[in-house]
């Protein structure tokens, strides 16, 4: 298991970075991620230890916190317990009234990521030099194909993250369908590591899959042991609801919302869903951000269906009226999809998730688009 140390608590990250397991491509390198954003390259730190105490800090895991001394060999914790005694050839990090922790996992991420003409401003550096500084250590970003190609895509990511400085893994969107994709997929599951497809319900004219794709995809996910993701927003009605915002002339950020109201999320949620009961594989719903969409995974799995539903921090926290602030660039700042919902939702969300109805928390840190 990985610990780090709160970046907050002032240990250098430098010494942070020591404790992390190195990311799969870049085997004989540590990242600095205090690099400035923009450095072509990571730094190659050869001075780091490979053994390392983390000595006095509070010790908390998921069942019980607790002061000791963290051991660690090449990467890999060898003890913790109390008092740990060293020799002088070890490094070691006084962590007195600072708390050990393991790292973060974000399951949802979209760094470097190209849609509709434009580009996440987040790249594998500067987003994971991000990540990195809140505690998270590892990432699961998505795969997005080129032209449909699964492996082009595989090998557009494989490039894309060569800037990595922190554990990633991938997951694979799925945006149309033919034998070769088919193909694609078993290989990506064999060959490349990769076991969970996304399907976007939403995105008319872009990513967007019909019913007919999505079961095929979910039949195809079944037959390979692979885990099927959807968006679930209904495309068609949320493209009907964009021409119904701009024949209104309300065309500011507050019209994105106005234009897929959460009952497009539930309906989609639910087809998914029960597409999937039909199929018979389970379903991971990326993003929920309403209580309609929610509950329907709340019934899903009542009834015993193996529905996961992943919240988005933003969507706890905050309510849509941050886009109706007059000052347009702020309010675009909050513009994502499924859309920030109105009061309520957000708490429904958050008692949901401690009920562990939603199980995933992320953070999506792919907002702010720039022209590539
Ligand atoms: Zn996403």
């Amino acid at each position: 298991m990985e610990f780090f140390l709160r970046a907050q608590f002032l240990i250098p990250l430098i010494s942070v970075l020591a404790l992390f397991p190195l990311s799969e491509s870049n085997n004989n390198q540590f990242c600095d991620a205090t690099n400035i954003y923009g450095d072509s390259e990571c730094n190659v730190m050869s001075s780091v230890s490979s053994k390392i105490l983390i000595k006095g800090g509070t010790v908390v895991n998921a069942h019980h916190k607790e002061v000791a001394d963290v051991y660690i060999e090449d990467g890999t914790i060898v003890a913790v317990q109390p008092n740990i005694k060293v020799g002088d050839d070890i490094k070691v990090i006084d962590a007195t009234g600072k708390f050990v922790m393991p790292g973060g996992i974000d399951p949802h991420t979209h760094l470097a990521m190209e849609f509709m003409g434009s580009e996440t401003i987040d790249d594998f550096f500067s987003g994971q030099a991000a990540a990195l500084a809140g505690g998270t250590t590892m990432h699961i970003d998505f795969v997005i194909p080129v032209d449909g190609s699964l492996s082009a895509g595989y090998e557009a990511y494989v490039e894309k993250a060569k800037r990595s400085c922190m554990d990633y893994g991938f997951h694979m969107a799925i945006t149309k369908w033919n034998e070769t994709v088919s193909e694609e997929m078993e290989i990506m599951v064999k060959e490349k590591g990769i076991n969970s497809f996304k399907f976007f319900l939403a995105y008319k004219g872009s990513f967007m899959v019909n019913d007919e794709l999505l079961m095929e995809g979910l039949k195809k996910c079944k037959s390979l042991g692979a885990l099927a993701m959807v968006h679930a927003e209904n495309g068609d009605a949320v493209f009907e609801g964009q021409k119904r915002m701009i024949e209104l002339g309300i065309t500011g950020p507050e019209g994105h919302a106005l234009s897929r109201p959460p009952v497009l999320e539930g309906e989609a949620t639910a087809r998914a869903i029960r597409l999937a009961s039909f199929v018979n594989t389970p379903l991971y719903v990326v993003h929920v951000m309403s209580i309609d969409a929610m509950e329907e995974i709340a019934r899903a799995r009542k009834s015993g269906q193996r529905v996961v539903g992943e919240p988005v921090v933003s969507g706890l926290l905050l309510n849509d009226s941050v886009l109706w602030d007059p000052d347009f660039h702020f309010a675009a700042r909050y513009v994502m999809s499924p859309p920030i919902r109105a009061a309520g939702h957000g708490t429904a969300l958050q008692a949901a998730l401690a009920a562990g109805v939603l199980q995933e928390l992320i953070t999506v840190p792919s907002t702010q688009l720039r022209k590539p």
